[in-house]
């Protein structure tokens, strides 16, 4: 496997402000100039995964609890009033480090972050896009 920076973090190999950890899930500060927010925190599994396609349910169920600790912790013991929870998975979703990690932001009344992007897709889905996802799900599993 190629290096990966979040592995190196969860090996010890490589230093960042931890404030999260159990069993299976690892939770850290990004570094200074990718923080979106005071209390921003990347939360990952410990196991190297590349992004949802990689994962098992086992993962996120571990990943989507350890996402509801920290954002717990934001809320309560920041003052946070809401969090925005950001992913990026699989290539042209600008996902920078590809080890699975949720970004969860602490949001404040007027705390100047905008949440959704400005510009929408340019792609269209030749189809019913709607209906193309409701077959994929029916026949759940498939790739
Ligand atoms: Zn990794």
């Amino acid at each position: 496997m190629a290096s990966c920076i979040f592995c190196d973090i969860i090996g010890g190999t490589a230093g960042a402000t931890v404030v999260y950890e159990d069993e299976s899930v690892l939770g850290f500060l990004p570094l200074p100039e990718g923080r979106l927010a005071d209390g921003h925190v990347l939360v990952v599994p410990k196991r190297h995964v590349s992004d949802l396609f990689d994962a098992t349910e086992a993962d996120l169920h571990a990943l989507i609890l350890g996402v509801r600790r920290v954002s717990d912790a934001l809320r309560y013991a920041l003052g946070a009033s809401g969090v925005n929870v950001l992913n990026a998975s699989g290539p042209n979703s600008d996902q920078s480090v590809f080890h699975l990690h949720f970004h969860v932001v602490p949001r404040w009344k007027g705390d100047g972050l905008w949440t959704w992007p400005a510009g929408r897709s340019e792609h269209r889905v030749p189809g019913d896009s709607a209906a193309l996802i409701r077959k994929h799900v029916a026949g759940l599993g498939g790739r």
